[in-house]
């Protein structure tokens, strides 16, 4: 059976880490458009943190593990990227909570933590699709994941379309008003730009595909 192994889960982290710290200009350069301009900031203050910690944290469950960086998120970012990337983290080993230290996900485990994850963004943000945010990356592709797989793909080339979906998703984020977000205030001036949350997401999406074996 297909699974996804602890060290997989680590080095998706560590992947993210270096991410935040590659893409940093970028996500501000696309906040800078239509918001704060500190997206790429909040990103890399928050993953910094989980780098300080990551040896200690590794030796942890799945889940004990993504709550430790979901908390240093939740704790380090001020913003909304913070608290939302952050409550997707500590939710996101939610389903596998039982496992122990050494223990692996199935794949089916795996689409429910997405799920998991995804959900919470919504609740924490009283948003959905269509607003302009992160979630117009995060929800096409965890539906496509699922569908995907349910419908007799491979678990990676399920993921490699969910990372597709994603992509449109975030380019769809280009010609709609932000009804959520800084964003919003901009109004019909919005219109033309990338949504910055919606790019990391479609960013960290593509580290879990590409640590997939
Ligand atoms: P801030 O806007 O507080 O400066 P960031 O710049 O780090 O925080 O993150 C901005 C991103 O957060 C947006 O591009 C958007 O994707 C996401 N976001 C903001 N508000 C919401 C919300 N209510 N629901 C989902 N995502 C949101
Ligand atoms: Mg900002
Ligand atoms: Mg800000």
């Amino acid at each position: 059976e297909y699974v996804l192994d602890k060290q997989y889960f680590v080095d998706v982290v560590k992947d993210l880490i270096k991410l935040a710290e590659d893409r940093k200009d970028y996500f501000t350069e696309l906040d800078s458009a239509i918001g704060d301009g500190d997206h790429g900031m909040n990103l890399s203050i928050g993953f910094r943190e989980v780098d300080k910690n990551l040896d200690e944290w590794q030796k942890e469950s799945v889940n004990g593990f993504y709550k430790k960086v979901g908390t240093a998120l939740l704790d380090k970012v001020g913003g909304s990227s913070g608290p939302l990337y952050g409550s997707f983290f500590m939710k996101f080993g939610l389903p596998v909570k039982t496992k122990g230290p050494d223990d692996g996900v199935t794949f089916d485990e795996f689409i429910e933590m997405m799920e998991t994850g995804v959900n919470i963004i919504k609740k924490r943000g009283k948003s959905t699709t269509g607003e302009k945010t992160m979630l117009d990356t995060l929800v096409p592709a965890v539906e496509t994941l699922k569908s995907a797989y349910e419908g007799g793909a491979a678990p990676k080339e399920a993921m490699a379309k969910a990372v597709e979906a994603g992509k449109d998703g975030l380019e769809s984020t280009r010609n709609i008003v932000a009804t959520k977000g800084r964003a919003m205030r901009l109004g019909e001036r919005a219109i033309g730009h990338l949504d910055p949350g919606a790019a990391s997401s479609a960013e960290i999406l593509e580290v879990f595909y590409n640590h997939m074996p």
